[in-house]
């Protein structure tokens, strides 16, 4: 389906290739909805609109970014050279997280005495990190995520969800069945089973195939009478089909080490949890909410992060803001 500015229409209502418009709606939107998640809402949309005007400069400039010089993979030379080319624009950054979380606002003010040698520094230990919660890893991430996403436009490309032929994570829905999981006040809650048919050559990457990072957030996607499952890189934003019976975080595929729960606010939101590594992992349906956008509304449902988190699972990866 082809929109008014010619691009393609993925899915139901996802937009590739700049998704950085619909990204910034869908903040404005969510922020009108849930009274809770508006502040640090308002906090991302100002994150994002930077990162846009980053992403816009970069594909105006490309003799200057060069891309092509240092190949197709989120590798060493190109995440250097983004940084290089981008510093200049780390003073912007910090006057608009100055203003933000207080966690963040008080970062800023060490990593402005940084020199380029520091975001370096910073963006090695995030790459190797196994421990994903240092407040640090948001500045590098931030500013290389536009960067990124041009290289994966321009050379990479593998990442773009209109170039994933539809057949790709195929599986059929079909009803569920439900155990049951003890709150803390000993209230029966339920968690389903994703107890659908799948193909058996879906890919099972559980790190983005691009940069090396691991999923933000998982999506469904309709085709036909049929979901795809593919997963959002934390770093890059590049995507990646992925087997709906498996564990993004560790591969697991016994159904009985795996489960979601869906909470009633958030109908079109499941948290997928997996009993094997103790992870978890937000999936947006897009077939109950086609105007979602999973990496804002990942962001947005912050109660589904302590529901998890109040349980003993941990975050596959934090997102952005650190939740
Ligand atoms: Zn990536
Ligand atoms: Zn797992």
């Amino acid at each position: 389906m082809m929109t008014q500015d010619g691009e393609t229409m993925v899915g139901a209502g996802f937009l590739t290739p700049a998704p950085w418009d619909s990204l910034i709606e869908r903040c404005k939107v969510l922020a009108r909805r849930y009274s809770s998640a508006k502040e640090i809402l308002d906090f991302y949309h100002k994150i994002l609109t930077f990162q846009k005007g980053l992403y816009e400069e970069v594909r105006g400039n490309k003799e200057v970014f060069a891309i092509e010089e240092v190949g197709a993979r989120c590798n060493v030379p190109l995440l250097k050279k983004g940084l290089e080319v981008l510093f200049p624009h780390s003073p912007t950054l910090l006057s608009i997280v100055r203003e933000g979380p207080p966690l963040l606002a008080v970062m800023s003010r060490e990593v402005s005495s940084w020199g380029l040698m520091g975001w370096e520094t910073t963006l090695e230990d995030y790459r190797y990190a196994t421990h994903r919660g240092q407040p640090l890893f948001f500045f590098p991430r931030v500013l290389l995520q536009p960067y990124l996403q041009y290289a994966m436009e321009e050379v990479g490309a593998y990442c773009s969800p209109r170039r994933i032929p539809p057949e790709a994570g195929l599986g059929v829905a079909s009803g569920s069945s439900s155990g049951d999981c003890l709150r803390h006040d000993n209230t029966p809650l339920q968690t389903k089973k994703d107890d659908h048919t799948q193909r058996t050559d879906t890919p099972l990457e559980t790190r983005c195939p691009s940069c090396g990072q691991r999923p933000q957030v998982g999506y469904l996607r309709p085709i036909d009478n049929a979901s795809q499952r593919l997963l959002t890189c934390s770093f890059c934003h590049g995507e990646w089909p992925y087997n709906r019976l498996s564990c993004p975080g560790c591969g697991e595929s016994d159904s009985a080490k795996l489960s979601y729960f869906v909470a009633e606010e958030y109908p079109a939101v499941r948290v997928d949890i997996c009993d094997t590594c103790g992870q978890y992992i937000k999936t947006i349906d897009l077939g109950k909410d086609p105007q979602a956008v999973p990496v804002v509304d990942e962001l947005a449902t912050i109660p589904l992060d302590l529901w998890a988190r109040e349980r003993g699972y941990e975050k596959l990866e934090l997102n952005l803001v650190g939740i």
